[in-house]
């Protein structure tokens, strides 16, 4: 079955600005009673988890009590505004800026004595907002056809008619047509937010190419159910979806090609999760050769078998950098570190973002921990003998190099009660993540071979090859932050995207890219590696492709992405062998 995913789907500017703010002031020291009014996201899960961070939800303002309230992006009316203050609790407002341009329209018409008609739900939380700020009267009013409130707009008075920010262009476009006809003075303020209008019109362009549209998104949100409609106005059959749960095995019998978009509040590992959804229900109709292969990949990609694949291609490109022969020994190190090391740190985490970020493979840990634990410890015991046959020096860095990984989850100062120290394990510095993979994968790939090849160490090589590798690394971790950057948020995990941002990141893994390429270039005209080290200026342009690929959504299915990257470096050491 073939999945495409909306470019739109997920949370809007917005949405993401209000949960960000609402964590980031979690976060703060010390720290401080955090309700929200109302709930932050339509996810039951999600608002669980915020609660056993100290995050509650308040439903009305009489259950306000002290602290901080956080006012969500759909803002609030001036009167709500004005009881939190005379409570003189903390407010925090993450309302949207777009939101709180439309507030402003309004509070300007009215100013004037304009009446104000609002198109969107009235019971929707920004209209009720909205509805605050209209002074001198107004209404909202849902579509066209409801008559009746349509027939309550004065006739006789200036009006002002702005839409719900999610609302659908149609339905405001022809509440404007009808109020043109029946009213005198009107000031249109198409208010509908960009970041909706292309989420609809990808939804429209999406149903047009596939049979089938799932919109994924809260029972309760308007902006989903607007989705629904624009996908069914093609004359597409749509599924409106709040978990992966919901879709059963019959669900979609006979679909070949089905397109998936989200609600403006739907987290990306809401959407994740129906695709591997989706993922398994069109494994489950494949037979033969074939679908026996994608299975043994997909668990030699969640065991990192593919990825210690990866690392002894790294660590043949090393070799040939190094201008070394190419040999088992240290491939076979480099192999079982990384595979034990990663194995080891994947079953601590069970309890952290990987259920959020990866279920399926959550619950593939869980179902063979044991098996899965055993296999780490063998891999490291047999990484450390083989790495024996290399010299002394390099089984005490490969034994130091353990130790840290293998420690690097656990919380090692928690049992000494040190309170004024944050962090308790070594995964606790922030963005030390990323930097510690790419130094263990280096040194696994380019130092352990230079030291125990019993030959002189060339500085030249050795510093460039660990710098190429440490790059690599570096970069496969970063992209694979950034595609969890949501799920590590919700728990707290300050991984390099959460801590700069973004755009940042993004600017920082195509910068890293360019100058490793270019450091390459200038490393071979210098002579310091050979010729056919510049070979590996493709793999980095390999994933020059791939961040282009990651930026339109066009890989959907998590593994396949993890596949192709570390393909990148076997396919990378393959050349190696063949030329080095
Ligand atoms: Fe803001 Fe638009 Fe999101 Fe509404 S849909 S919260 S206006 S970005």
């Amino acid at each position: 079955m073939k999945i495409r995913l909306a470019n739109t789907a997920g949370f809007c500017m917005g949405v993401r600005r209000a949960v960000d703010m609402v964590l980031d002031l979690q976060r703060a020291e010390p720290p401080l009673p955090i309700v929200t009014y109302g709930p932050l996201i339509h996810n039951p899960q999600t608002l669980e988890l915020l609660k056993e961070r100290g995050i509650t939800e308040v439903r009305s303002l009489d259950q306000v009590c002290g602290g901080t309230v956080v006012v969500r992006a759909h803002g609030i009316s001036p009167q709500e505004r004005e009881i939190l203050m005379e409570k003189g609790v903390g407010v925090v407002d993450a309302t949207c800026p777009r939101v709180a341009r439309v507030q402003a329209v309004i509070r300007k018409h009215a100013a004037k004595g304009e009446f104000c008609v609002i198109v969107g739900d009235q019971d929707h939380p920004e209209v009720k907002g909205l509805l605050g700020f209209a002074s001198a009267g107004g209404v909202a009013v849902p579509d066209s056809e409801a008559t009746e409130i349509l027939d309550a707009v004065p006739s006789d008075r200036d009006i002002c008619i702005v839409a719900q920010t999610t609302q659908e262009v149609r339905t405001f476009d022809r509440v404007v047509e009808i109020l043109r006809e029946r009213c005198g003075e009107i000031n249109v303020y198409n208010t509908i937010c960009d970041s909706t209008r292309k989420r609809q019109s990808e939804v429209a362009r999406l149903a047009r190419q596939v049979e089938t549209i799932i919109v994924v998104g809260g029972k309760g949100s308007g902006n989903t159910a607007r989705l629904m409609k624009v996908a069914q106005g093609e004359g597409v059959p749509a599924i409106h979806v709040e978990t992966d749960e919901e879709i059963g095995p019959t669900l979609l019998e006979g679909v070949e090609s089905v397109g998936v978009t989200a609600g403006a509040s739907t987290p990306n590992w809401m959407i994740r999760q129906v695709i591997d959804r989706l993922r398994e229900i069109g494994m489950s109709r494949r037979t033969g050769p074939l679908a026996a292969v994608r299975k043994l990949a997909d668990v030699a990609v969640m065991t990192y078998c593919w990825a210690a694949l990866g690392a002894a291609g790294l660590t043949a490109t090393c070799l040939v950098l190094q201008n070394r022969p190419v040999t088992w020994l240290p491939l076979g190190v480099a192999m079982l570190f990384v595979f034990s090391m990663h194995l080891l740190n994947r079953i601590q985490e069970r309890s952290g973002a990987v259920r959020f970020n990866t279920p399926e493979i959550a619950a593939f840990y869980a179902r063979h921990r044991s098996l899965l634990t055993t296999l780490a410890a063998v891999s490291c015991i047999m990484a450390v003998v083989l790495c024996s046959w290399m010299g002394r020096y390099s089984c005490l860095l490969l034994v130091a190099m353990i130790v840290t990984g293998g420690l690097y989850a656990v919380p090692l100062l928690s049992r000494f009660q040190v309170r004024w120290l944050k962090w308790k394990s070594l995964r606790d510095l922030p963005g030390s993540k990323t930097p510690l993979v790419a130094a263990g994968w280096a040194m696994a790939a380019a130092v352990l071979p230079a030291i125990g090849s019993g030959s002189q160490i060339v500085w030249s090589g050795l510093i460039v090859s660990f710098v190429f590798a440490a790059g690599m690394v570096f970069w496969r971790t970063a992209l694979s932050d950034l595609l969890d950057i949501q799920g590590d948020r919700i728990v707290g995990r300050e991984t390099i995207p959460i801590l700069i941002g973004v755009k940042k990141t993004r600017k920082l893994l195509l910068g890293l890219l360019i100058f490793l390429a270019s450091f390459l270039g200038v490393a071979g005209a210098a002579g310091w590696i050979p010729r056919v080290g510049l070979g590996l200026i493709l793999s980095t342009a390999i994933f020059g492709v791939f961040f282009f690929v990651y930026r339109k959504r066009h890989l959907v299915d998590r593994l396949a992405v993890e596949a192709l990257i570390d393909g990148n470096f076997v396919l990378a050491g393959l050349l190696c062998l063949v030329y080095g």
